[in-house]
């Protein structure tokens, strides 16, 4: 017995009097100050038990010493996680997606309601912590984020081969975890094809280019699907009771989802695209002509620099606009970080509130999990204020349901957004 042997734990980790109380809750993380002692010999990411002080068994996770999040739990059996666990894990992960109405997922390359991408495992809330595989199309992108989840690789790939049968695997690591963790960076071919790049994928009927190798994350924000689809929708209506054409800031627009789905039902509306990231707006601007019945008509106006900065340069110009997207990268990491990203959230929101004509629309979101709905609703409210501004809610937006929220972990309830309507 071998104490990385991923199948059969060596390693013990035994718990303080009462630190069981949230594994009890199934919550599925342990923190290092919980562990009172650890038995046999650790390897990072390997495979451990986590006991209670009696030493009655508790679950089975991953061990990563040294880390403040010492163990992530795989399960709450007693059962080897070998390739029958992901096996297990991943079939129920593909069923939870049909739920959701996603039969690409059953079927990589398939198309379902014009969509053929979708996150297929949502780490935690599929009960597979660290684990991230997103599907475009026929081809699958495997993020791992733990020095846990990147033990099991071996493991794991053969499987998602088998269980969804894409065409390749493609491996990526977020920069982020990897200085954390210490990771080794996976980028490239894991197994099967070679994805074309830019790989040419399909959401609510609309095409879109993206880059598995040099994108973010995993090369597109799946998460925003409906809320795109949603924000386009209330934008359309205020094009009818304008009478012309909206004009449309898609601020931290990445590689331009919110532009394109609302060029496609807004005739002649005038886009500007604002991010800091030349490469995703090239992309952006790519987007919209690969759909040409939104790009024949639209305007493009393409900015590159930092939000924080440009918005200012628009209020001091005058400039104003029919409708705001505020999609910023996640801006609190650790606990210490919220005040400031409240700070950072009510600046942009005051910005774009000042920028707005009035009866304009503003789609404004978090990414950070640790800034909740009410708190995040409580600082669009202040900046509202302090512009002026009358503001009303006409949607609570989250992420689309192939990221499903483990009601143990809410934790993994990281997006949320407000659809206003500001007078
Ligand atoms: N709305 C996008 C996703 C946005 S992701 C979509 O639907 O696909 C967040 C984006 O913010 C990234 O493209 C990143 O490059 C950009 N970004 C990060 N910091 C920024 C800053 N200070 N100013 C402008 N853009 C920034």
């Amino acid at each position: 017995m071998s104490s990385s042997d991923p199948e059969r734990p060596g390693v013990r980790l035994l718990l303080h009097p009462g630190k069981e109380k949230s594994l009890r809750l199934r919550h599925p993380w342990v923190f290092a100050g919980a562990i009172a002692r650890v038995e046999g010999e650790a390897v990072p990411g390997g495979t451990a038990d986590i006991l209670d002080v009696a030493g009655r068994f508790l679950a089975r996770g991953y061990y990563l010493p040294g880390s403040p999040l010492a163990a992530r739990v795989w399960t709450w059996r007693d059962e080897p996680i070998g390739a029958d666990f992901f096996r297990r894990r991943l079939t129920a992960a593909l069923a939870r997606r049909r739920l959701a109405g996603l039969a690409s997922a059953a079927a990589p390359g398939a198309e379902s309601a014009g969509t053929d991408c979708c996150r297929l495992v949502n780490a935690e809330a599929d009960g597979l912590p660290g684990v991230t595989v997103d599907a475009y199309g026929p081809y699958l992108v495997l993020q791992l984020s733990t020095r846990g989840a990147a033990a099991v690789l071996p493991l794991l790939v053969p499987v998602l081969a088998e269980v969804f049968q894409p065409r390749g695997i493609y491996g990526r690591t977020d920069a982020e975890s990897a200085a954390r963790e210490g990771l080794t960076p996976v980028d490239g071919v894991l197994w099967g094809e070679a994805p074309p790049e830019p790989l040419s994928i399909r959401e609510h009927g609309l095409t879109f280019a993206v880059s598995l190798a040099g994108g973010q994350k995993t090369g597109f924000f799946l998460d925003q699907r409906d809320n795109r689809r949603q924000f386009a929708q209330a934008l359309a209506g205020l094009a009818a009771t304008l009478g012309r054409p909206p004009v449309l800031l898609n601020a931290f627009a990445y590689t331009g989802g919110f532009a394109v789905h609302a060029a496609a039902v807004c005739p002649g509306i005038e886009i500007v695209n604002l991010d800091s990231s030349p490469e995703a707006l090239a992309l952006a601007e790519r987007n919209l002509a690969l759909n040409p019945e939104a790009a024949a008509q639209a305007r493009l106006e393409t900015v590159t620099g930092d939000a924080f900065v440009l918005l200012r340069r628009f209020r001091d110009a005058n400039r104003s606009f029919d409708a705001i997207i505020l999609d910023p990268p996640k801006f609190a990491h650790a606990r210490a970080q919220i005040v400031g990203a409240c700070r950072g959230y009510k600046d942009i929101n005051l910005l774009a509130c000042k920028l707005l004509r009035p009866g304009g629309l503003l789609a404004t979101f978090s990414c950070s999990g640790l800034v909740s709905r009410e708190l995040f609703q409580k600082v669009v409210f202040d900046a509202a204020l302090d512009a002026g501004r009358e503001a009303r809610i006409l949607a609570r937006l989250t992420a689309a349901p192939d990221h499903p929220v483990l009601l143990s972990f809410p934790e993994g309830d990281y997006l949320k957004g407000l659809l206003l309507t500001v007078e």
